[in-house]
C-alpha cells in the first residue's frame, strides 16, 4: 500500500467517536482546535488471525498487528510522535480502494480469506498524496473476501467480525470483483465537514 509523500498534518477530532458507543471505554479526551470534526475515511486491507478464544480478528496484512475490538488502534513508533510527517509511521489508509492490491504495479490479492474495508482515522493525521497516516483508527465497514467458487468455509465470518460493531459483508471472486463490490459504497460516503 503506497500512500505517497506527506502533504500536511491535520488534527481530526470526531464529534462522534468511530468506535461504537456500546463497545468503547467511557473516557474521552478532547483535543484543542481540531481541523475536522468527523473521522477521515480511508480504505484498508487486513488478513485474519485467531484472537483470544480462537475468534477471528483483523490483523494488518503486512505486520503482526491485531486490531482491537471496542477501542481504537493507536499508532506507535520509535520516533516518539506517530504519525510524524518526516517518518513513515502511523496507521496507513488509502483514499481509494484500488491501490490496496497494488504491489510492484501488479494487482495481487493476499491469500483468502482477507478483509477490506473502510476505517475512521482521527487524532493527528498526516495527509499524503494517496492516503493518510493516522494516530488512531477503527473499522467502520468490512468486506470479507471469500475467494472464487462455492467455497463456503468463510460463511461464518460476517457474524464473527460483527464484534467490531460495524456492518460486515461477504464478497466473492477475484480482485476485480471485490473492487466492483466496493465501488457503490465509496460513492455513498458523506462529505467531510470542517470543524472550523
Ligand atoms: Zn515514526
Amino acid at each position: 500500500m503506497d500512500i505517497g509523500e506527506p502533504q500536511r498534518t491535520i488534527v481530526v477530532e470526531p464529534i462522534e467517536c468511530p468506535v461504537p458507543a456500546d463497545l468503547r471505554p467511557a473516557t474521552a479526551s478532547r483535543l484543542a482546535a481540531p481541523d475536522l470534526a468527523e473521522p477521515v475515511l480511508g480504505w484498508r486491507l487486513w488478513s485474519l488471525v485467531r484472537g483470544r478464544k480462537g475468534a477471528p480478528r483483523l490483523s494488518s496484512a503486512t505486520r503482526a498487528v491485531e486490531w482491537p475490538v471496542g477501542r481504537a488502534l493507536g499508532a506507535s513508533c520509535g520516533c516518539g510522535l506517530a504519525p510524524a510527517a518526516d517518518c513513515t509511521c502511523g496507521i496507513h489508509a488509502l483514499r481509494r480502494p484500488e491501490g490496496l492490491f497494488r504491489c510492484l504495479d501488479v494487482d495481487v490479492a493476499p491469500p483468502s480469506p482477507y478483509v477490506v474495508g473502510l476505517v475512521g482515522l482521527w487524532g493527528r493525521v498526516v495527509e499524503c498524496e494517496r492516503g493518510w497516516r493516522a494516530e488512531r483508527a477503527y473499522p467502520l465497514r468490512l468486506y470479507a473476501a471469500a475467494g472464487d467458487g462455492g467455497d463456503r468455509a468463510h460463511d461464518g465470518l460476517p457474524a464473527a467480525l460483527a464484534v467490531y460493531g460495524c456492518e460486515v459483508d461477504v464478497v466473492r471472486g477475484g480482485v476485480g470483483d471485490v473492487l466492483a463490490a466496493l465501488a457503490p459504497h465509496e460513492a455513498a460516503l458523506p462529505p467531510l465537514r470542517s470543524a472550523r
